[in-house]
């Protein structure tokens, strides 16, 4: 098949390479000429594991191209994605603008049978005005047909090749049969392809995201309450993920969901409820709750600091908003940042892939290490913001030697209590009691 996929960011590029790996001809379109540039030079822009070998096979072979020309690139495409984003407006509501924007441009490109999919998230009703956008110019026939996607960043390729399932609105049998031929050699393991209606489609993805937003929220609020009442939260996390009407994921304490959609796609969607006379008291919660979470170690730094850090150097393991990504957006570690420079702390920061992402788009005032070990030298305390796997088991030696005193806040629970105390660490986590060796 023929595709076109327009915006090439974290979504259009793992949706086109992913295409172009089973057969299909993709051509990804991005109006950020640098990118483009970058991709068609063979450079992979963003970091995601095994993106890289698809993203050169495909190019090699011919099946995957870039351009920065929308109406050239659509010419021949069967089926157009729209892979664009949907920041949140000042509102709190989902910023159409780009899809809107390219939707009205495709009405007057196409000069055959289409099929554009919303690929974004977007509240209900926009498959509509998506509609109506291309019809204002379209001389042809044409179906808009919503296919949220759920990939998670850092196991994008994974989940998309294979996904748990494939949600499809549309009511149109045309549309319908392209897109299941389309998608049929990602569901080979029998994971099912649903179709409904364009409006649950675009709720589906909603209420996916912000189920698990409220997961997080709710696990953190019980961390929380462990540490006033002496439990662990680890065991009570154990103790309720075996149960398989809770289930072991997403019930992980740490410093609030961060990322390019939890946070806006919660807010949008109790927006979308305000519109609609509907209140969503759970997720207005879930919002306040993770606000809180984010900075949850401040004052536990302060505390151990006296209040003072203005002679303080904080060394800090992990920029992204989660492991295995470079992704930035809304990320916890940010945060901290912002608030301990404003409180007067040093701060010298090692991440494996994040660092070039936080100095082009923060320019904070603070010092990126080459290694993590370098970022502890002659620093107060080690921040750990992302659970990178090399975070996981590193030589407590090297730190205990490196850092001025043996301290350590861990936001996201890596180690065990009993070996810090050994180790002779003092050592703040979440949800769990603290280590004091003093
Ligand atoms: P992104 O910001 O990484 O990428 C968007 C791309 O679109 C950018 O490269 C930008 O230059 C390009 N663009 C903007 N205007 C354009 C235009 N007029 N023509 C062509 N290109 C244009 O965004 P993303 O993370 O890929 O997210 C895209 C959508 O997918 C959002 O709605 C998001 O909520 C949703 N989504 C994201 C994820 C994720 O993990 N990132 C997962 C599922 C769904």
């Amino acid at each position: 098949m023929k595709i076109a996929v327009v915006g090439t960011g974290y979504v259009g590029l793992v949706t086109g390479t992913c295409f172009a790996e089973t057969g299909n001809n993709v051509v990804c379109i991005d109006i950020n000429e640098e990118k483009v540039a970058q991709m068609k030079s063979g450079v992979i822009p963003i970091y995601e594991p095994h993106l890289d070998v698809l993203f050169e096979r495909n190019i090699r072979e011919g099946r995957l191209t870039f351009s920065t020309d929308l109406a050239a690139s659509i010419v021949d495409a069967q089926i157009i994605f729209l892979a664009l984003p949907t920041p949140p407006g000042e509102d709190g509501s989902a910023d159409l603008s780009y899809v809107l924007g390219v939707a009205k441009q495709l009405g007057s490109l196409i000069s055959d049978y289409k099929i554009i999919v919303d690929k974004s998230t977007v509240p209900v009703g926009t498959a509509e005005l998506v509609n109506n956008a291309i019809a204002e110019n379209a001389k042809v026939q044409f179906d808009v047909v919503s296919n949220p996607e759920f990939l998670r960043e850092g196991f994008a390729v994974d989940d998309f090749m294979k996904p748990d399932r494939v949600v499809i609105g549309t009511r149109s049998e045309r549309a319908k049969q392209l897109m299941n031929e389309l998608y049929k050699p990602f569901t080979r393991q029998g994971n099912p392809i649903i179709f409904m209606d364009e409006r649950s489609a675009e709720l589906t993805k909603y209420a996916a995201n912000a189920f698990l937003a409220t997961k997080i929220s709710f696990m953190n609020e019980i961390a929380n309450f462990c540490e006033k009442v002496g439990a662990d939260v680890d065991m009570v996390r154990l103790g309720i993920g075996t149960d398989d009407r809770i289930g072991k994921r997403f019930l992980f304490p740490g410093m609030g969901y961060g990322g390019s959609c939890f946070p806006k796609d919660v807010q949008a969607l109790a927006k979308s409820g305000n519109d609609s006379g509907y209140e969503f008291k759970i997720l207005k919660s879930v919002m306040k709750v993770n606000e809180r979470q984010k900075t949850t170690l401040l004052k536990p730094i302060l505390d151990y600091f006296n209040n003072s850090l203005t002679h303080t150097k904080i060394a800090i393991w992990g920029l992204a908003f989660k492991p295995d990504t470079d992704d930035i957006r809304e990320a916890p570690a940010l945060y901290m940042i912002e608030h301990l420079l404003e409180a007067g702390a040093t701060i010298v920061a090692y991440d494996p892939e994040a660092m070039p992402n936080v100095q082009k788009q923060k320019g904070y005032a603070i010092t990126y290490a080459r290694d993590a070990y370098e970022a502890l030298e002659g620093a107060d305390a080690l921040l750990i913001c992302t659970e990178w796997g090399m975070f996981r088991n590193p030589d407590f030696d090297k730190i205990g030697k490196a850092l001025k005193s043996k301290v350590i806040f861990d936001g996201r629970n890596l180690y065990e209590l009993d070996k810090m105390q050994e180790l002779g660490f003092f050592y703040k986590s979440i949800g769990r009691s603290t280590v004091n060796n003093d």
